[in-house]
């Protein structure tokens, strides 16, 4: 072994081979051996009179007749610029190595890292660009889904309009067509806009005080309908051990909810649908609830349900054919209750039924706490509006007098023009004075109140109208 290695032209053959660049230089600085690809990099023909000097001038100079480095010889791996003979540079990744022994004698091995830095730098541009590009798509998706609504809530509400008076039967039965086209098309646009504003960061979770009884049954009417035209039953229940007020995001708990039922109903077509709400942990002022939605539908297999919450994912073709969707709900709702600190889960049985679960963190409120007032600071934007309404509800007299009528008429015809003009801030201010306004009327009234609230923060035109009818028909 010793006397293969003591061979200079096998040695010369092996360091000419290699895809590394070899420079031996003595303790004067000048060069006594480079190998082939040095050569090469350097663009030398001859480095006979050359010194370390010019090639890395940056890293080493010529003190008293010795060559001195700036950095330790320890072989650690350092990036320098290497000059060619022509004294153009390109950037190089090198060691030196001392010869331990004699101490005047220095090998360094490196290679011309320009190529690949360049290839970097082009795809850290090509990142940011591609970031910037997807940050523009995401907000141009946003901007026009939003600006779909318009017209589409403006066909919707002229051809109900049109179906209140309409006797002939063919004509009624188009109308309904074009209704429910309308209705499915403002479902895909929410949908749409939801994960666009999910996917630029938009979205803002709130905390809210609400009453999750409240807020159960006004899921629960939503589903009942289709639930039971279905032939399906229907059954629900909240523990007894979680207190009705929790502070926490009401209209994305229920938005997932709603995707839930919805499927769960899709995907039944014997059976039941069940939705339980139990508490799991405790945690100071915290609480732990597990949300439900069970199925007796078609289910889905173990393959099928890595698939599930990825971005337009469904099943199967087949299955999206047969019952129509994008695909986005449930990665939405992923999206949902994980940035309300929780996370969803399915168990299934092809054949048997769905169990689809999530947990999340929700804060029980402390005696006496106001959080409509913390709310008012939280929110941007009308603040010292908000506050003068929260003020002026508080002035008013108790629910039911000649005053508090007025005041709530008053709020009813501005929430009206406000729906009517699609502004959906002020609109939501208006309803919450009205739920103000009805502290201590009784329990049907101040649920109206409610459900009125929650249909304008979901900014849904359709529903907040039938809700202030309703609530307009309470109040007699
Ligand atoms: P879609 O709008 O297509 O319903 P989702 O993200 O809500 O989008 O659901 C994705 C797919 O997951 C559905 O197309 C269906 O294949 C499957 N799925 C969701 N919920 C259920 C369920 N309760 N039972 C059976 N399959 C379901």
């Amino acid at each position: 072994m010793r006397q293969l290695l003591d061979n200079k032209s096998y040695l010369r053959k092996m360091a000419d081979n290699l895809f590394e660049f070899i420079i031996v230089f003595a303790d004067d600085g000048d060069v006594t051996f480079s190998n082939e690809e040095a050569y090469n990099v350097l663009m030398y023909n001859n480095m006979d009179d050359v010194k370390i000097t010019d090639i890395f001038p940056t890293l080493f100079t010529i003190e008293n007749g010795k060559c001195v480095c700036r950095e330790n010889m320890d072989g650690r791996m350092i990036s320098v610029n290497a000059y060619r003979s022509n004294n153009t540079c390109f950037e190089s990744e090198i060691r030196i190595l001392a010869d331990t022994e004699t101490n005047n004698r220095f090998t360094i091995v490196g290679r011309d890292i320009s190529g690949r830095e360049r290839m970097l730098r082009e795809l850290k541009l090509a990142k940011d660009n591609g970031q910037t590009l997807d940050k523009v798509k995401d907000e141009f998706v946003a901007n026009v889904t939003h600006e779909l609504r318009t017209p589409v809530n403006g066909i919707l509400g002229n051809i109900r309009e049109l179906m209140g008076k309409e006797l002939d039967s063919n004509k009624l039965y188009t109308m309904e067509m074009i209704e429910k086209s309308c209705s499915d098309m403002n479902a895909l646009i929410n949908n749409i806009l939801d994960f666009s504003k999910l996917q630029a960061g938009k979205f803002e979770i709130e905390e809210r005080e609400f009453s999750l009884h409240a807020m159960i049954d006004y899921v629960r009417s939503n589903h009942m309908n289709k639930i039971h035209e279905k032939g399906l039953d229907f059954f629900v229940t909240i523990s007894p051990d979680i207190p009705d007020k929790l502070i926490g995001d009401e209209l994305r708990i229920e938005q997932v909810l709603n995707n839930l039922l919805s499927n769960a109903t899709k995907f039944t077509t014997v059976g039941k649908i069940m939705l339980e709400v139990v508490t799991t942990a405790r945690a100071g002022d915290k609480i732990e609830l597990f949300f439900m939605v069970m199925d007796t539908g078609i289910g889905i297999s173990d393959k099928d349900r890595d698939k599930l919450f990825k971005d337009f994912s469904q099943v199967d073709a087949s299955i999206s054919r047969k019952y129509g969707g994008t695909g986005l709900g449930l990665n939405i709702s992923k999206k949902l209750v994980n940035l309300m600190d929780g996370d969803i889960s399915v168990d299934s049985m092809p054949g048997k039924g769905s169990n689809f679960n999530f947990s999340l963190w929700l804060r029980v409120p402390k005696e006496g706490e106001n959080t409509f007032v913390e709310d008012f600071k939280v929110d941007t934007g009308a603040i010292a509006d908000r506050q003068m309404e929260s003020i002026e509800a508080e002035q008013t007299s108790a629910y039911g007098s000649q005053e508090n009528r007025e005041e709530i008429e008053k709020r009813i015809m501005k929430l009206t023009l406000c729906v009517e003009m699609d502004t959906w801030e002020k609109a939501e201010m208006f309803a919450e004075a009205v739920k103000q306004l009805t502290i201590g009327a009784p329990k049907d009234v101040t649920t109206a109140a409610l459900r009125l609230k929650m249909a304008v923060q979901k900014e849904n035109k359709e529903k907040t109208i039938e809700a202030m009818e309703a609530f307009k028909l309470l109040l007699g």
